[in-house]
């Protein structure tokens, strides 16, 4: 058996499946093949495996086309394309027996795109170690157990769902597979019945396997971006409060709440990023409820209306010729992430003047605009 311990770095070869049809995606074409977000499946998943010696990717002739074009562009000249078999089985031994030699090979599903670095790097560890390394999750769900037509419960501390990565030595695994004939569910079935342990490793729960219809569905629309812009006159005698922090200037902002710019550009990003109406709409400036109203509180009532988004970061802008704003920088920051609930590292506010240029160069009034990452909770 080889010594992977004695050596500093071993050979890794991984081997992405993507040979499958999909059918159960009801996309009318092979699932590795669909967009998420600009690119396909099967991309978003060979990518996490560039980083090894070789790629070997599982797939029919005509996916071969379009994959290659892809990893063309991102020159990536470590990947080759082997055949697919019949059966998941086959395909995976097609690709062994074209490896001739490696150290540690990963097998992995083209349709797991989610699959994070920290569950690969911890399979190849294992397989280093033990021989294997199989990345698996508890079931969240009770287990329960029919035979001979009766149905027992079993605890479920002791069963696993099987994900992939599944890492091996190769000679372990390339042996593996000459001695098994048949179908079998996966590559560590057929490890485990030629003789060899199983060791297992954490999986993560979202790397799932992309299978049926409601798997895709939204997976386009996990991420959003929005962007809001407002702007005030300055007027004597009125408060000035940006980013719900009151500033001590002479003069305030004029409006019928009490004109926080700021915070209304980053309700109207909120509002456009989850493609509702924007404030004027939800709190008219006609409707004496909202006469002097404090923004920061408007703001909690946009993300009631957005809860099923969570904020990824935002960045707003503040353009004034005075007050001088870097000094609150600051409090406006801690001040709008306690609101928002995301760390003031995800809050950033620039400021800038207009070079005694417009509205706000010669000092009438302060604009402010927002932008806002978002996530589908
Ligand atoms: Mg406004």
């Amino acid at each position: 058996m080889l010594d992977l311990c004695m050596k500093s770095s071993p050979e890794i070869t991984a081997v992405v499946l993507c040979a499958g049809k999909g059918q159960r995606a009801g996309l009318g074409y092979n699932k590795i093949l669909h967009n998420v977000g600009g690119t396909t499946v099967a991309v978003r998943s060979i990518r996490k495996f560039l980083r090894f010696d070789r790629v070997i990717v599982v797939c029919s002739r005509d996916d071969e086309m379009n994959i290659s074009a892809q990893m063309e562009l991102e020159h990536a000249n470590n990947v080759t394309f082997v055949r697919g078999g019949e059966t998941r089985t086959e395909s995976v031994r097609s690709a062994l027996k074209s490896i001739g030699k490696t150290d540690i090979v990963i097998i992995h599903d083209g349709a797991r795109p989610f699959v994070s670095d920290k569950t690969i790097d911890d399979s190849i560890e294992s397989a280093i170690e033990f021989g294997s390394g199989v990345a698996v999750v508890k079931s969240v769900n009770a287990i329960k157990i029919k035979e001979n037509g009766f149905v027992h419960s079993t605890n479920r501390d002791n069963v696993f769902v099987v994900q992939t990565p599944q890492t091996f030595r190769f000679e372990e695994i390339m042996h593996a597979y000459e001695v098994m004939e048949g179908s079998f569910a996966d590559d560590s079935e057929v490890y485990e019945r030629a003789g060899h342990r199983v060791h297992l490793v954490d999986g993560t729960s979202d790397n799932i396997k992309l299978t049926t219809p409601s798997d895709f569905m939204g997976l386009n629309s996990l991420y959003r971006l929005g962007y809001g812009f407002d702007v005030h006159a300055f007027k004597e005698g009125r408060r000035l409060v940006l980013c719900g922090v009151e500033i001590d200037h002479p003069l305030g902002l004029d409006g019928h709440s009490d004109a926080d710019a700021p915070v209304h550009a980053i309700m109207d990003a909120l509002l456009s990023a989850t493609s509702l109406p924007d404030i004027g709409v939800l709190f008219p400036d006609t409707d004496p409820e909202f006469e002097g109203a404090d923004s920061i509180e408007l703001l909690r009532k946009v993300l009631k209306l957005t809860s099923n988004f969570e904020i990824i970061n935002l960045s707003v802008c503040i353009i004034t010729q005075k007050p001088k704003i870097a000094p609150h920088v600051e409090k406006m920051r801690n001040r709008l992430a306690e609101v928002l609930n995301i760390s003031s590292e995800c809050v950033n506010i620039s400021a800038t003047t207009s070079e005694f240029l417009g509205i706000t160069g010669e000092g009438k009034g302060l604009a402010s605009s927002a932008d806002i990452l978002i996530r589908k909770r």
